[in-house]
C-alpha cells in the first residue's frame, strides 16, 4: 500500500498526517513553534521539519510515496546560490511592505492583489534595500523552502503561493509588467499545488526511514489546504470558516476578482476558489460570551423561530465584504435582557451576513450555491448550524477535517483531488 504525508507550517505550530490510498488518517505528528529556544525563524522551521519526520512510525515511513508542504501565505525568505537563507524570513503578516506601495501602485495594474503590504511582491521589493540582498539568488516562499530541504531544488514554486507574488494563474507566466520591475533576482518557476518535483535526497531519506523513490511534490497555502481538508471538490461547493472572523470560500467555474469587496480567486485546476471575509464573526461572540456559555445557550435556542433582532455584529467600525463601507458601524441594539436571545440575534444576524456574501460571489458571476461545508471553532455549534441552513437553503454540513495538514496530504495523493490536476 502507498501512503501519503501532508505537512503543515501554519501559525502556531507545524503538523503532518499520513493518510492511506482512501484517505484514511494513519498518523499524526505535532510540532509548536519554539522561538524562545530557537535562535530565528529558519532554525526553527528546519528542526520542526526533522522532528515531524522522525516522529513517523517507523512501518508508515518506509510506506509514504508522495509528501506535500503547505506554508503561510506571503512567508517568504532570500536564499543564496545553494539554498542557503541570506537573512531572516518575511513573515505572513510583516506589513513592512507598505514602504515600497506607492512605486507599486505606478507599475502593478490597478486593485491587483500584490498590493498590499503584506504581499510577496511588496515584501520583495522592500527586501531589495537590505544589505543582504547583494547575496540573494532565490526568492522562495516558506513552502518552497521546506520542500527543497527534501527534495534539493532551488527556485520551484506552485501558483496558490505565487499568486502574491504577482504570477498570473489564469496565464500561467509572470506578467509583464513584473518584468518591468527588473528584479535581480530567480523568480521561482511555477507549477500546478501537487505536481512532483523530484525524489527526496537520499541522505534524508536514510536518515528518517523514508523510502528511496518517494515524491515530494509542489506545495499550497494553509487555508488552501483547509479547504481542500473539508471534503468540497465541486462547483457550488463551498466552505464557511467560522473563525475569528467571517472566511467564505466557494468553488467556482468562473473566476471573480473586485478589489471593492477584498474578493479574488485562486486557481485550482481548471476551477477557481473565489471568496472573501468580514469582520463579523466569533471575535464578537468572545466579547459578549465564554466558550461555555456560548454551549449552553446556543442548546436552548429554538433555531425554528427567527430572531426579530437585526444586528450587523463588529467590533469596531468598518467591513469589506459583504458590504464595502469602512465607516460602517456595529449595529448591536436593541439588547435584550435575557443572553439567550442576544445571542440568537448575533447568531442570526452572521447567518444574514454569511448568505448575503454568497449571494454577492453568485451576483459577481460565481457558480450557484449547492452545499456549505462548516469548519472553524463556530462550526461544533449545531444551532448556528441550522439557523445557517434556514437562511442559505442548502445543506450546511460540517467539514470532513478541517487540518491543513490533511488537505495537503490529500494533495500528494493527487487521486482524490483529480480536480487540481487537469490540465
Ligand atoms: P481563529 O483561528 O480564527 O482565531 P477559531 O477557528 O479557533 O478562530 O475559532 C474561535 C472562535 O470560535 C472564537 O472567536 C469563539 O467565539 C468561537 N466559538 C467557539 N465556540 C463556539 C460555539 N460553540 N459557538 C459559536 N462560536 C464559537
Amino acid at each position: 500500500m502507498v501512503l501519503y504525508l501532508g505537512i503543515d507550517f501554519g501559525t502556531s505550530g507545524a503538523r503532518g498526517v499520513v493518510i492511506d490510498d482512501e484517505a484514511r488518517i494513519l498518523s499524526q505528528m505535532r510540532h509548536p513553534w519554539e522561538m524562545a529556544i530557537d535562535a530565528d525563524w529558519v532554525t526553527c522551521w528546519e528542526k520542526a521539519l526533522w522532528r515531524l519526520l522522525a516522529a513517523i512510525p517507523g512501518e508508515l515511513g518506509r510506506q509514504i510515496g508522495a509528501i506535500a508542504i503547505n506554508g503561510t501565505s506571503s512567508t517568504i525568505l532570500l536564499t543564496d546560490a545553494t539554498g542557503q537563507p541570506v537573512d531572516a524570513p518575511l513573515l505572513y503578516n510583516d506589513a513592512r511592505g507598505s514602504m515600497v506601495l506607492k512605486d507599486l501602485i505606478n507599475i502593478a495594474p490597478p486593485n491587483h492583489t500584490v498590493l498590499s503590504a503584506t504581499s510577496s511582491l511588496a515584501k520583495l521589493l522592500w527586501m531589495q534595500q537590505l544589505p543582504s540582498f547583494s547575496q540573494a539568488r532565490y526568492l522562495l516562499h516558506q513552502a518552497d523552502w521546506l520542500a527543497f530541504m527534501l527534495h534539493g531544488q532551488l527556485g520551484i514554486s506552485d501558483y496558490h503561493n505565487a499568486l502574491k507574488l504577482g504570477y498570473d494563474v489564469e496565464k500561467l507566466q509572470y506578467p509583464q509588467w513584473l518584468e518591468k520591475l527588473q528584479i535581480p533576482i530567480q523568480l521561482p518557476q511555477v507549477l500546478a499545488p501537487g505536481t512532483p518535483i523530484g525524489e527526496l535526497r537520499p541522505e534524508i531519506a536514510s536518515k528518517f526511514g523514508l523510502r528511496r523513490d518517494c515524491l515530494v511534490c509542489a506545495g499550497t497555502t494553509d487555508s488552501i489546504a483547509a479547504f481542500l481538508a473539508s471534503g468540497a471538490k465541486l462547483p457550488g461547493e463551498a466552505v464557511t470558516s467560522l473563525g475569528s472572523t467571517l472566511v467564505l470560500k466557494l468553488l467556482s467555474r468562473t473566476r471573480i476578482e473586485d478589489a471593492r469587496y477584498g474578493i479574488y480567486s485562486h486557481r485550482l485546476g481548471d476551477l477557481w476558489l473565489t471568496g472573501g471575509a468580514s469582520n463579523t464573526g466569533g471575535a464578537v461572540l468572545k466579547n459578549f460570551f465564554t466558550d461555555e456559555e456560548l454551549v449552553s445557550l446556543s442548546r436552548n435556542i429554538d433555531v425554528s423561530t427567527p430572531s426579530e433582532l437585526d444586528y450587523y455584529p463588529l467590533l469596531k467600525e468598518g467591513d469589506r465584504f459583504p458590504i464595502n463601507d469602512p465607516q460602517l458601524l456595529p449595529r448591536l441594539e436593541p439588547r435584550p435582557d435575557n443572553p439567550g436571545d442576544f445571542l440568537h440575534g448575533l447568531l442570526e444576524s452572521m447567518a444574514r451576513i454569511e448568505t448575503r456574501g454568497y449571494e454577492l460571489l453568485q451576483n459577481l458571476g460565481a457558480d450557484q450555491l449547492t452545499r456549505v461545508y462548516t469548519a472553524g471553532g463556530g462550526a461544533a455549534n449545531s444551532a448556528w448550524m441550522g439557523i445557517r441552513g434556514r437562511y442559505l437553503k442548502v445543506p450546511v454540513i460540517a467539514s470532513t477535517n478541517t487540518e491543513a495538514a490533511y488537505g495537503t496530504a490529500l494533495l500528494a495523493m493527487r487521486e482524490q483531488l483529480k480536480f487540481i490536476h487537469i490540465q
